[in-house]
């Protein structure tokens, strides 16, 4: 397995999020990655590289140019609006619900923070855009050094800021740029017809499921928590098939909170089962493991152990898989939970 790992990572740094009404230190740390590379140092299930520069125009057929371009310049225009703003980091607190418009690009900076945007809990800083761009390489890397198919079976973007809940043109749960997303067009991009994306975070894959909403060549199924209590909250739900020529080709299995291990891997059956159908030539793992039983903010109830199994029954599947690193907030067990994921695949 190549291991593409982002050099650029801590560069993104939050130093708080809104979170229940409070504002408190951000879940989403630094800490998490080096906490996988540690493990990796113990356990070199892959061999480690760094990515080569982005693809920036791959990135922009997966995003919105405009988007992008806010991304890329939005450090930079908050502390030209004030050189004390270089102390704190960007946070929207307004946003354009129903019946605003969406098409006008408003002048105010805090309206296109909230413009791009969908919670306040994803505080953009001064090395957000560096570090999100080398992850995009990396998935981008990972992608493409499984084509043509062959040697290696697997690669992994191991990355943060995480991506599967940034859309085509908006941040939130932590995430900016779609690394999954991205992956998954290069596979396209680089002769795969048919790739499947399989998120199995604790959270739905809200952002994956809207780029590839409408698209066929793309089927995305996610296993997560009920958004009906839990977050995204407005998206998720099992009625969600795909819209136009994408309709069938996006399944949600949303659990309840408090789900073990013995009814998630049903659902991971199911949904291995699907991606099967649907005849994928390449496969994308969304990896979050927080499904972890002991994550500060999320209640399934994987235990480290289950995520050996969860691996080899990926693996069974047989397909090139780039798998990209996702959520998991219990900082400490996370290295041991994604090691024990990639050593379940196997070589
Ligand atoms: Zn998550």
């Amino acid at each position: 397995m190549l291991i593409f790992h982002n050099p650029a990572h801590a560069r993104h740094d939050g130093r708080q999020e809104m979170y229940r009404g409070r504002l408190v230190p951000c879940h989403e740390t630094p800490a998490r990655l080096q906490h996988v590379m540690d493990e990796l140092q113990r356990r070199p299930v892959g061999a480690l590289r760094t990515p080569g520069d982005a693809d920036g125009a791959l990135i922009r057929r997966v995003h919105a140019p405009r988007y992008v371009d806010f991304l890329a310049s939005a450090w930079d225009e908050w502390v030209a609006l004030d050189p004390a703003n270089a102390a704190l980091d960007v946070l929207p607190s307004v946003w354009p619900v129903r019946g605003f418009r969406a098409d006008v690009l408003p002048a105010n900076f805090a309206a296109r923070v909230g413009l791009f945007s969908f919670d306040a809990g994803s505080p953009l800083t001064a090395g957000t855009w560096e570090a999100a761009r080398t992850g995009a390489a990396c998935a981008i890397d990972a992608a493409r050094a499984l084509l043509p198919g062959g040697a290696p079976r697997a690669t992994m973007a191991l990355t943060r800021p995480p991506g599967h809940h940034a859309g085509p043109d908006f941040f939130g749960g932590y995430c900016f740029l779609n690394n999954a997303a991205i992956a998954a067009q290069a596979l396209r991009d680089g002769g795969a017809r048919r790739v499947a994306v399989l998120d199995i975070d604790y959270h739905h894959g809200n952002g994956t499921q809207s780029l590839f909403y409408e698209r066929s060549d793309v089927l995305t199924v996610s296993i997560h928590g009920d958004p009906a209590t839990e977050y995204p909250f407005f998206l998720g739900h099992a009625d969600e098939h795909g819209a136009g020529e994408g309709f069938g080709f996006n399944l949600n299995l949303p659990l309840a909170a408090g789900t073990d291990f013995m009814r998630w891997s049903a659902a991971l059956d199911h949904a291995l089962a699907e991606v099967r159908r649907f005849g994928a030539e390449a496969l994308v793992i969304a990896l979050g493991v927080d499904t972890f039983e002991g994550d500060p903010i999320s209640r399934f109830r994987v235990a480290s152990a289950d995520y050996l199994k969860i691996g080899a029954a990926i693996a069974a599947l047989g397909l090139p898989t780039v798998f990209t690193m996702e959520g998991g907030y219990a900082v400490a067990e996370v290295g041991i939970n994604v090691v024990n994921v990639l050593e379940g695949f196997g070589s």
